[in-house]
């Protein structure tokens, strides 16, 4: 089994890659962007929650979001491994999730963090605004998430390094290209 945390600046590609990983792997993707829009497509309770966050590009508070992964949690399949995508995404979740992997005897193998310049996120950002719409994709919206990941994510790669569980890996590419990068971890090699 292998656990893994995928972080990185919004619009580096991070979903792109997780459907490669969890592809390559065999194991479940976990996306609480995911599961957010999907609640909000939906018009269910969660969703009409979460959209009032997202929508400002402002985080869902921890109260609505760590209840709802420790809940993904008790399910299964996370025995073979997962590759979580959106969580933690500050270091009060970095510290829930321990205790959720822990309360399940579940462990993090690695923590990988995406990594492109600013104005790489920027024109990504633009071209999928164009192509899914989504609502937190304007321009200025985009900014402020830029921000929350700067002044509220980054900390936890350094909680994370200082575990040694970090692995930083460069998001410049092609996907193919950055796929490779990731799946050549060695954090990833079978087990
Ligand atoms: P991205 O990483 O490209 O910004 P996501 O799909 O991961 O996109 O997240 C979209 C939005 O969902 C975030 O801006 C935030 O409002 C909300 N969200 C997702 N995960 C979390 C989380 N762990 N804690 C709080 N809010 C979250």
């Amino acid at each position: 089994m292998t656990g893994i945390v995928l972080l990185g600046p919004p619009g580096v590609g991070k979903g792109t890659q997780a459907r490669q990983i969890v592809a390559q792997l065999g194991i479940p993707n976990i996306s609480t962007g995911h599961i957010f829009r999907s609640n909000m497509k939906a018009g269910t309770e969660l969703g009409r929650l979460a959209a009032s966050y997202i929508d400002q590009g402002t985080f869902v508070p921890d109260s609505v979001t760590t209840p709802m992964v420790a809940a993904r949690f008790t399910a299964d399949d996370v025995r073979r491994g997962f590759l979580l995508d959106g969580y933690p995404r500050n270091l009060t979740q970095a510290h829930s999730l321990r205790d959720i992997l822990a309360g399940e005897g579940l462990t993090l193998d690695v923590v990988i963090e995406l990594d492109a310049p600013e104005e790489i996120l920027v024109k990504q950002m633009s071209r999928r605004a164009e192509i899914e719409g989504r609502s937190d994709d304007k321009p200025e919206v985009f900014a402020r998430r830029l921000n929350e990941y700067k002044t509220r994510t980054e900390p936890i790669a350094t909680y994370y390094a200082d575990q040694d569980l970090l692995a930083v890996v460069d998001g410049v590419g092609t996907i193919e290209e950055v796929s490779a990068r990731i799946l050549a971890l060695p954090a990833l090699q079978a087990k």
